[in-house]
């Protein structure tokens, strides 16, 4: 950890540093708080991090550390509650539908398009691509024109930009009567 003539820590030269599971290869913004964007060596995401939640040892991994944590309370303990509750349980359950369910809603662009979904269970999914690791991440294919397999997804973290769009675009549909005169 680099400290400034002052004392403080310097949030700006982080890049190629190593935090746990994470390996630092870019700066990603730096505005009120400085964020770094980093690859997780379980290769199953990038993320962008705190630079205080790096230094400080808070963050450590992607999330997949978690979830190996949970991962071994499973095998310990059975099914438990609160793995049925895991974002990837219902992601298994649709997008599972999307490729085997010709009735499905945008069957056409899964498995009518050839896409085949090679896992049995949640718990083989989960293995394969770790827990969600924030609510702003989507699974999706490494290749797009290949399988659901393992080895073929990853989390891609949203852009906040288009976050925060997506969200006041909602807010105009529902309330058009409030932006009145
Ligand atoms: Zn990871």
């Amino acid at each position: 950890m680099t400290r400034s003539p002052n004392g403080q820590i310097k949030l700006d030269d982080l890049a190629g540093k190593r935090f746990g599971r994470l390996k630092v290869i870019r700066l990603a913004s730096k505005k009120l708080h400085t964020y770094w964007f980093c690859r997780c060596d379980c290769r199953r995401a990038a993320k962008r991090v705190r630079a205080d939640s790096l230094l400080d040892g808070s963050t450590l991994s992607c999330g997949c550390l978690a979830t190996e944590r949970r991962l071994a309370a499973i095998t310990k303990h059975g099914k438990n509650r609160r793995t049925a509750r895991s974002p990837v349980y219902s992601i298994f359950f649709r997008i599972r539908n999307l490729c085997r369910n010709p009735e499905a809603r945008d069957y056409l662009r899964f498995g009518g398009r050839g896409c085949e979904f090679l896992f049995d269970t949640f718990q083989q999914l989960i293995a394969a691509v770790g827990e969600k690791p924030g609510p702003a991440f989507r699974l999706e294919r490494v290749d797009p024109e290949g399988h659901y397999a393992p080895g073929n997804l990853h989390w891609i973290e949203l852009h906040p930009r288009r976050r925060r769009k997506s969200t006041s675009r909602r807010r105009q549909v529902v309330n058009p009567v409030a932006h009145k005169p």
